[in-house]
């Protein structure tokens, strides 16, 4: 089960999941003097890192709170303007700072497979979502395929396992010790697993312990929505995700299908923490053909 530091650690962080009005402005948290999680109405978390340069951002909000990012990280201490953004993945909150960072010739850095997904359309089947691939000009002009390194000495890498998708990188910033996840990993409730982008439930179980090995028992955790977490708390996900990847890679050994793992209840000691599971256990269970089973 979740424990008690990290439900303690969900309650210093308000108003994430408010919905204000688009003019409120955003929730700004001081990790170090020089690094700030920015959390702007409705948005996911973006961190920023303030520096002579000007601000290096991990993530860029959605197209419509692009301007409100750009005048909330100038108005940080040390803030200024952004040359550096990364993608932790493709998805339009992480990417919607994309087309006016990139126009303006910043660096936008990102796994090839999330450039890949930019140049594309995607329909996500279970409620169909249309996303529309974006302009080259916006699309990251800077990929990777393992890790890497910045003058400044701060650190990338993917996250191989395809958790959320499997485009999924981290961004570790060591002298502050503070690694950002994005959505790879979950601060607030059940994750949206993204097979159609090549994120699966295994990727999950096997995301969490990769990052384990980034940083040390100190470093704090960035997801893109929720509470900063600790070491702990990863160690916490990664045993939660593994019993539910064993449940439910049971039921499909068993020819069951994804309504069946729904009404199999495979979350349910955590779900009083973690809130109705029935979207996640499902995305989770369909998650699995791909991977186990390629002929469904
Ligand atoms: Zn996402």
């Amino acid at each position: 089960m979740l424990g008690a530091a990290g439900m303690a650690l969900t309650m210093p962080f308000p108003g994430l999941a408010a919905q204000a009005p688009a003019s409120a402005p955003a929730n700004t948290l001081k990790l170090a003097d020089d690094l700030f999680v920015l959390t702007l109405p409705g948005e996911p978390n973006v961190v920023v890192q303030t520096g002579r340069g000007g601000a290096l951002l991990v993530d860029g909000c959605s197209a419509r709170s692009a301007d409100a990012l750009m005048k909330a990280v100038a108005a940080l201490p040390g803030g200024g303007p952004v040359h550096t953004l990364f993608n932790t993945h493709w998805h339009p909150e992480q990417t919607g700072s994309n087309e006016q960072l990139g126009t303006a010739g910043r660096t936008i850095i990102a796994h090839e497979n999330t450039r890949l997904w930019l140049t594309t359309d995607v329909t996500w089947p279970w409620d169909g979502r249309r996303f529309t691939r974006l302009a080259k000009i916006a699309q990251p002009n800077k990929t990777f395929y393992d890790t890497g390194t910045l003058e400044s000495g701060v650190r990338y890498g993917y996250i191989s396992d395809a958790a959320h998708t499997d485009g999924d990188m981290y961004v570790y910033f060591p002298q502050q010790n503070v690694l950002v996840v994005g959505d790879a990993v979950s601060g607030q409730g059940w994750p949206v697993v993204d097979w159609v982008s090549g994120g699966w439930i295994g990727g999950m179980v096997g995301g969490v312990q990769r990052l384990q090995t980034v940083g040390n028992a100190q470093t704090r955790i960035v997801p893109a929505r929720g509470a900063v977490l600790e070491m702990q708390d990863l160690r916490t996900q990664y045993d939660m995700y593994g019993t539910i990847y064993d449940r439910l890679t049971q039921l499909l050994n068993k020819g069951r299908g994804p309504s069946e793992a729904v009404a199999a209840k495979p979350t349910k000691e955590y779900d009083a923490l973690m809130g109705n599971p029935d979207e996640f256990v499902r995305r989770a269970f369909e998650s699995l053909w791909a991977y186990l089973s390629p002929d469904a």
